[in-house]
């Protein structure tokens, strides 16, 4: 067994493909509905919003999916990421489980969001596209977004959520820095936008408007297209290339783990640490659990319901199948923005419902504190998002720790928080709290969805 504190691969050991979980999964996720007709949407509905190699992605059942050279040659500039073993975590906690984790934070923009931001530019620029819209809540995707467009001299409009773009100045600089343009939604630049401001004038803003006002821009424009950073199948299956190369570490180490964790906002992360390791678990007999984790201020996946909803507050999107507390839901201002989404992915909705993955969820002071121990033992400040998925590991370094059992655990860190620092700011001053939603909260909230299941 290695004894190393940091297992690298070496770039030609980079995977050359995603893994497309479709092709291994027991019930293939229900079709995505057309907003109006509720009708499965074809992939020519689609097409003014996205190039049509993502479309094909989006629906593929092939197992592997060739990663582009162009793209494997830019993911070089900062992967294969390291795997780390958290020695100094497992000794402050006296446990006898083994911790791992892959550190997605030495991207350029400080997570994992590059790794589907880079592909899709690269496909819409294989498809001549000129102008790219997208959403972004407290800026880690507006800003992977940006380099990877501007790198294939692509033009990109960035809705950034008008609390976040007030409150986290530093990153829309960043987006800026790397030649985007940054609007605070909602915006007088479309309807959705100037029909919320009619009502609301004060509108802090949410993901699922800044949504609405992005596709609204591309569906109007023959040149523009529109971009996600989470949720649907492509973005998830780009994810994948953080778990192929953790597995190649963990057999570098001699390892396999028992369970796999990751934050949950919309899946990817989740999805591109687990996915490959359920391979193991549908293909080769391989008993992994794998568990999603999640806030309590926005607890789709442990107390929403499996429906058919759309992903944005004024129903342009299709409809996804998806465990949700609706897309009107307006969840807590806590500090991991990237995890204040009302859905999920179809795909890890329906690994769920099937009882192949687990979730759990966690309060915010429970994920701070979880936070600050893995800065002061492992030197990394995480993001706020990211001390959810730590926060698991610890409950489950804990309970092996209790039954005396050597338990391999495996997280993913998605990012870093140097640019959230005023969150922790907070934290140490007992100015944070924990929000948890109430059952007549969300029900009052799913009962504004049409029932479709
Ligand atoms: C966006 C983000 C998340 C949540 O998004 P997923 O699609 O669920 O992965 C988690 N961590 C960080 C650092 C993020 O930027």
């Amino acid at each position: 067994m290695s004894k190393e504190k940091k297992i690298y691969l070496s770039e030609k050991d980079m995977p050359t493909q995603w893994y497309n979980i479709v092709a291994d999964m027991p019930n293939k996720p229900l079709p995505p509905l057309h907003p109006v007709t509720k009708q499965p949407v074809t992939a020519d509905a689609l097409a003014p919003l996205f190039p049509m190699e993502l479309i094909k992605q989006e629906v593929s059942s092939d197992r592997w999916i060739d990663i582009p050279e162009e793209v494997q040659d830019l993911y070089k500039i900062w992967r294969p990421t390291p795997l780390h073993r958290a020695y100094n975590l497992e000794k402050a906690l006296g446990t006898t489980a083994k911790i791992y984790y892959k550190n997605e934070s030495v991207s350029y923009a400080g997570s994992h969001k590059p790794n589907t931001a880079i592909p899709q530019a690269y496909y819409n620029y294989k498809e001549g596209t000129k102008h790219i819209t997208t959403e972004t809540g407290a800026g880690q995707w507006g800003s992977a977004l940006s380099y990877a467009c501007n790198h294939f001299g692509i033009d990109l409009k960035v809705f950034m959520v008008k609390v976040s773009y007030f409150q986290k100045p530093y990153r829309k600089m960043l987006m800026n820095t790397w030649g985007a343009d940054v609007i605070a939604s909602p915006s007088h630049l479309t309807e959705a936008g100037r029909k919320i401001l009619a009502e609301h004038p004060d509108s802090p803003g949410s993901l699922g408007m800044a949504i609405s006002e992005a596709v609204e821009m591309a569906m109007k424009d023959d040149n523009t297209k529109y971009a996600l950073g989470s949720v649907l199948n492509h973005v998830l299956l780009h994810q994948t290339v953080i778990g192929l190369e953790s597995l190649k570490q963990l057999e570098i180490a001699g390892d396999y783990p028992d369970i796999v964790i990751g934050c949950f906002g919309g899946g990817s992360n989740f999805a591109g640490i687990s996915f490959p390791f359920l391979k193991g678990n549908f293909t080769e007999g391989k008993q992994t659990r794998v568990i999603a984790a999640e806030p309590a201020s926005c607890p789709k996946l442990t107390r929403g319901q499996f429906q058919y909803d759309f992903g944005d507050t004024e129903g342009f999107t299709p409809l996804l199948p998806m465990y949700t507390l609706g897309h009107n839901f307006v969840p807590d201002n806590i500090h991991a923005g990237g995890l204040r989404y009302h859905g999920a992915g179809s795909i890890v909705s329906q690994l769920l419902k099937d009882n192949l993955i687990e979730a759990q969820s966690v309060k915010q002071l429970e994920t701070f504190e979880a936070g600050v121990l893995f800065a002061r033992t492992e030197g990394i400040i995480p993001a706020p998002e990211s001390t959810h998925a730590i926060a698991v590991a610890i409950r489950e370094a804990l309970k092996a720790k209790e039954e005396g059992s050597s338990k391999n655990i495996l997280f993913n860190l998605s990012g870093h928080g140097f640019i959230d620092m005023a969150a922790y700011d907070q934290y140490f001053s007992g100015n944070l709290q924990d929000h948890e939603v109430t059952d007549a909260e969300i029900k009052e909230s799913l009962s504004q969805l049409d029932k479709i299941l």
